[in-house]
């Protein structure tokens, strides 16, 4: 028997897991988040004793062909955002994050766990996590392309490749306000301002009412510039900008959160569904798109890699254990 690690439980990972498991392939998710989907993410905040959700990452799944495959294998998990009489975007409910779980339904999986290295040592990798080392026979890396060097060291030949992708970050403000407040649109995307994205989250299907809450991101050079700056500073200059955006007082606020992704947004990927090296891939949207549908065919096309690799090699005897007990 031949087990497989995949290490991130994002849209890319989960995709290429559930493939391996289809395949009756033994394959195990590891990740360092506390749950499943990576950047398709949902936080929760208590407000004033009423419990609320922001979509922080991924606000929904376009309308191409891929992201309507993906939403059809989320069914149960997904519903319709009505955004004008013509326009309708396919979301999560109750929240994205509902997605990615619905998606990993059946999949062994290990969350809370950060890989530190992975080094091969003969016809096994050993991966050695903060909560204990782990041995597999092959190995898939699915974090965003800045994060593989840390993991396989800077002189590996796929991480030397990774360098081409070009990830920026995305400073994501999450606001809540009175629910009788005005709202003078449901989306604004604006290129060129500060806050390029602006939703009223609270118009998804299966949110709460309780409040009317907002996901403002801001520009890719902004959210550069300001990334390791002080976070409450940046959270008040958001708010106003967002309270201007509105027109609504500040004094209508009664909640705001700040999410920093500092490796969020794809702005060049490298185009090629993944990088491999003998029985190791890496992979995620970096390689072939900014979207969920092309994390998804990253982790799906390095899966039907790992079953030719398999089909090719002798048997090898190995394991998946958590060494450390
Ligand atoms: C703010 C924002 C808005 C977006 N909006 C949209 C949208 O509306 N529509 C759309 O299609 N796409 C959108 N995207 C892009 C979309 O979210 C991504 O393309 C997709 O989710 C990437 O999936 P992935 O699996 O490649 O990577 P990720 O989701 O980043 O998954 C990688 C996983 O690896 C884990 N990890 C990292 N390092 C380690 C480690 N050392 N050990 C263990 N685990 C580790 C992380 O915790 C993470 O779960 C948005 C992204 C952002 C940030």
């Amino acid at each position: 028997m031949t087990d497989v690690l995949v290490i991130g439980a994002g849209m890319s990972g989960i995709a290429c897991a559930r493939a391996l498991q289809t395949a009756s392939v033994p394959v195990r998710l590891v990740d360092k988040g506390r749950g499943l989907g990576g950047r398709v993410a949902t936080r929760r905040a208590d407000v004033a004793g009423e419990s609320i959700t922001f979509d922080h990452g991924t606000q929904y799944l376009d309308q191409s062909e891929d992201a309507e495959r993906i939403a059809k294998l989320g069914r149960g998990a997904v519903d319709v955002w009505q955004l004008g009489e013509r326009t309708s975007r396919v979301v999560g409910v109750p929240g994205m994050a509902a997605l990615p779980k619905a998606l990993a339904d059946g999949l062994d999986f290990t969350l809370n766990t950060r890989v530190t290295t992975v080094v091969e040592r003969g016809a096994l990798w050993e991966i050695e996590t903060d909560a204990g080392n782990m041995t597999a026979s092959h190995v898939v890396v699915t974090v965003p392309a800045p994060q593989l060097e840390p993991i396989l060291g800077e002189t590996h030949a796929i991480v030397q490749q990774a360098t081409s992708a070009v990830m920026r970050p995305c400073l994501t403000l999450m606001a809540a306000f009175d629910r009788d407040t005005p709202a003078p649109f449901v989306t604004r995307r604006d290129a060129n301002a500060v806050l390029t994205w602006i939703a009223q989250n609270n118009t998804k299907p299966g949110r709460s009412t309780a409040f009317q809450t907002w996901v403002a991101q801001a520009h890719p050079d902004w959210s550069e510039t300001h990334i390791d700056a002080d976070r409450s500073e940046i959270k008040t200059r958001m708010v106003d900008l967002l309270c201007s955006a509105l027109s609504v007082a500040p004094s209508k606020l009664r909640h705001a959160g700040l999410q920093g992704w500092r490796y969020g947004l794809v702005e060049t990927h490298l185009g090629q569904p993944f990088l491999s090296d003998g029985t190791l891939w890496a992979g995620g949207d970096w390689c072939c798109g900014p979207k969920v549908q092309d994390a998804w065919r990253s982790g799906t096309d390095i899966a039907a890699s790992v079953l030719r690799t398999l089909e090719t090699s002798a048997p090898v005897r190995s394991e998946v254990a958590n060494q450390s007990g």
